[in-house]
């Protein structure tokens, strides 16, 4: 294999999906990269924890302003991107390859690639459409795609098909699925329920991921509402913008009635496994597309029945109806019926998620995806 340096960047220094991901390739990579951040954070200690070399440059999250739905770039923002594109294409070129890990990282990668002439490659994780961003983001990612990557690498088909609707390239794409590691899961303990505050012979379902609406916790404590003996663990914190606010509109009717008791918000935490080991089921019920959704794949490499929202890469992980049971984005009565359905016919629940849990296992290795990214790099430098 070629040996050529690689740069990583990623704006975030938070350790939401993307951050888990490149995580476990940049320590794969780790002889031969090093990562840049935006910002200081979980993500870094993360990184240098695992023998990765990082970088910060413009340590005071520069970049925050600039937000998915921004329409009118401000000048502040034109100013950050450019400052920031000039220290990072100091760093770039002491590296053969730029590899940007988010939207707002490649637009800076991709300003910079052309000051230090290097090729960049762009891991696109976000379905890029106007449910997620403004037309205006939509329009500059694309052209700056389609016009300054080297390859985009899709973490679906989905994404790739929204990414090329939007007016991208085709030829630059290849997906390559996220992997997960199985044996955290498998080697799981369940963390004890009186230590979450719940019933120790209660129905209990559980939710992995960030407080942003479109992950549809409000559809969840909807369904949750009509089914008064099920109780709920919700895992996951507030990482990005605008996510505060939410957490504090689920707090507040988590303590009302009727849900007051039932729905234990956990925050933020580094023992998925093990919490994910404690539940009977696990729902993700996101009200848009999921890029790809690791935690689709982490519930079924945990051996617990999943109900998910069929929709965008969460089609591609699992077939309904034989691995797990997809309802319809948004739709509280089909997804209150499912839970019902899992809960009343432990027997089919089990053989779902066996069925599920093998085919996760063959399918979504972390080697897989690396050996994927791998191929990807060594193109763009031979
Ligand atoms: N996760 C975590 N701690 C939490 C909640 C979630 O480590 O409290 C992890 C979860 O296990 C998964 C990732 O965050 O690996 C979320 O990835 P996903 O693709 O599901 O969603 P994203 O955050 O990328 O939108």
């Amino acid at each position: 294999m070629s040996e050529g340096r690689i740069l990583f960047v990623d704006h975030a220094a938070v350790l939401g999906g993307a951050e888990l991901s490149l995580l476990d390739i940049a320590i794969a990579l780790r002889e031969r990269s090093n990562v840049v951040l935006f910002e200081h954070g979980p993500f870094e200690e993360r990184l240098r924890a695992n023998g990765v070399a990082v970088r910060i440059l413009g340590g005071s999250g520069a970049l925050r302003s600039i937000k998915k739905s921004s329409t009118i770039p401000s000048a502040r923002s034109v100013l950050a991107v450019s400052n920031l594109a000039r220290d990072l294409a100091r760093t770039a070129r002491e590296h053969e390859v730029l590899y940007a890990n988010s939207p707002k990282s490649f637009l800076v990668s991709a300003a910079a690639a052309v000051i230090a002439r290097r090729p960049v490659i762009w891991h696109l994780r976000d379905i890029i459409d106007p449910t997620h961003f403004s037309a205006a983001n939509i329009r500059l990612m694309v052209l700056a795609a389609n016009t300054r990557a080297a390859r985009v690498i899709a973490n679906s088909r989905a994404t790739a098909d929204a990414f090329v609707a939007a007016g991208g390239k085709p030829q630059l794409v290849t997906v390559v699925y996220n992997g997960i590691d199985p044996r955290p899961f498998e080697e799981a303990t369940p963390v004890s329920r009186a230590t979450l505050g719940i019933d120790e012979d209660a129905f209990v379902v559980g939710s992995f991921s960030r407080l942003h609406p479109w992950k549809g916790l409000r559809v969840l404590f909807d369904a949750l509402e009509e089914l008064p003996n099920v109780q709920a663990l919700i895992v996951g914190g507030a990482l990005f913008s605008g996510e505060a606010e939410f957490e504090m509109e689920l707090r507040s009717r988590a303590n009302t009635d009727p849900l007051r008791g039932r729905v234990h918000l956990v925050g933020a935490r580094d023992d998925v496994p093990a919490l994910m080991a404690t539940c009977d089921v696990i729902v993700h019920a996101a009200i848009a597309p999921e890029p790809f959704g690791r935690v689709i794949v982490e519930a079924l490499l945990a051996r617990r029945p999943l109900i998910a929202a069929n929709a965008g890469g969460v089609r591609e992980i699992v077939e309904n109806g034989t691995m797990a049971i997809l309802t319809p984005p948004g739709d509280v009565a089909a997804l209150r019926d499912a839970i019902e359905l899992l809960s009343s016919h432990p027997g089919r629940a089990a053989l779902m998620m066996e069925a599920g849990a093998r085919h996760v296992r063959a399918s979504f290795s972390r080697d897989a995806m690396i050996a994927g990214v791998t191929r990807v790099i060594e193109d763009v430098l031979a």
